[in-house]
């Protein structure tokens, strides 16, 4: 155990491009909370973004924020009212808590709630720091044999179940995954978790192609300079039929063209993937053939569907991790995933002593 006095370092953002260590103060859990000692965190394409540009869409950094949300830690203490966690315990943290109050919590669809609070969302502070607090029921134990590196995944690996429930996957469906990012390639291990038999992957990197293929893509395709309507052709042709769906990874436009042409009549679009604002998109082809096209956001009652997948061994997101860093190495890991290096970049949270 630490010797000296328990503190609260965090990886705060204190404006753009400025990404500093500092301590915070150690939050102490309300009635329903649990304070969390942070083990590990995955950096995320948008803990990057806000970096380095300050804002996405509408959320702009105007305050120092702790970034981080892929987050996994030990329960610290617990706060009144707590019953289902203990001191020890391991878990995993769903970042979103909505208000539960409103019309989409009611309807159930609480990642539509617009009131909801998201870690390292402007104006709330995420995870990476010694101590966090969240509300209890956010937070699901670890099995034993489940790592707290794959507690953290859960996050990524829970936006894929909701994008792969809303597209419908079943047992034999044939999937097209447009870009090899982890977002992709989570969306490929869930759809293959949830019965798909066979999925093709696209991206304009051979070296994530190549990452895919290893973690199980049937086929790979490298679209780069290519014409939509001919991947599709070529995506039709790896499959021996059209995809029953697309999922959209990239937010590329050209790539959500390729996902309404390549998808069968009746079939089903996902768009996960963020590019820019509008988009020109092949919609008389969607309209024609009854293609549907879905958005997805975050994630609506998934984590226990992801942690049942990782503890049932269905899903292995082990491999995914490329690069370790500790928490007084925020920069150096921040920088290794700014440059697109590996796949996932993961921060040990834990006091060194
Ligand atoms: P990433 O940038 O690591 O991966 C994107 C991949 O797409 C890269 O490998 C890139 O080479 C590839 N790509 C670029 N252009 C392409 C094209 N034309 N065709 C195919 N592939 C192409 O990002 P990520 O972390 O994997 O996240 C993917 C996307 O999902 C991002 O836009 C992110 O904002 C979004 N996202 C959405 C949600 C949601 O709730 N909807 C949640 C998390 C992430
Ligand atoms: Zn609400």
């Amino acid at each position: 155990m630490p010797s000296s006095p328990d503190t609260n370092l965090s990886a705060v953002l204190q404006s753009v491009k400025n990404l500093r260590l500092e301590e915070m103060p150690i939050p102490q859990p309300g009635p329903h909370q649990v304070q969390i000692a942070i083990q590990k965190v995955g950096i995320c394409g948008s803990d990057v973004h806000f970096w380095q540009r300050g804002y996405i869409g509408d959320y702009v950094v105007k305050a120092p924020l702790v970034l981080g949300h892929e987050t996994s830690g030990i329960i610290s203490a617990v706060g009144e009212g707590v019953t289902h966690l203990k001191k020890g315990d391991r878990v995993a943290i769903e970042p979103g808590v909505p208000c539960r109050r409103c019309d989409y919590n009611k309807e159930g669809r609480y990642n539509l709630c617009s009131h909801v609070t998201f870690c390292a969302t402007p104006p709330w502070h995420g995870t990476l720091a010694r101590y966090y607090v969240h509300d209890a029921d956010f937070c699901y134990k670890l099995p034993d044999h489940v790592s707290l590196e794959e507690g953290a995944l859960c996050e990524p690996l829970s936006v894929a179940v909701h994008a792969c429930r809303r597209a419908g996957i079943v047992i034999g469906y044939n999937v097209l995954v447009c870009g090899a990012g982890p977002i992709g390639l989570v969306n490929m291990l869930s759809a293959r978790a949830m019965g798909a038999s066979k999925v093709v992957i696209t991206d304009v990197s051979e070296e994530r192609l190549k990452f895919a293929k290893e973690l199980g893509a049937d086929h790979t395709i490298n679209v780069t300079g290519k014409d939509p309507k001919a991947v599709a052709a070529l995506v039709a042709e790896c499959l021996g039929r059209q995809p029953d769906c697309a999922i959209e990874c990239s937010g590329a436009e050209t790539s959500q063209a390729l996902a309404i042409y390549s998808t069968k009549s009746g079939g089903c679009v996902v768009l996960v993937g963020m590019g820019t604002l509008e988009n020109k998109l092949p919609i008389m082809d969607a309209l024609c053939r009854e293609v549907d096209i879905r958005g997805s956001f975050r994630y609506l009652n998934c984590y226990p569907t992801a942690l049942e997948m990782v503890a049932s061994g269905r899903v292995n997101v082990k491999p995914l991790i490329t690069h370790r860093y500790a928490l007084e190495q925020a920069l150096e890991a921040f920088e290794t995933a700014r440059i697109g290096a590996g796949i996932k970049v993961m921060i040990d949270c834990s006091r060194q002593q």
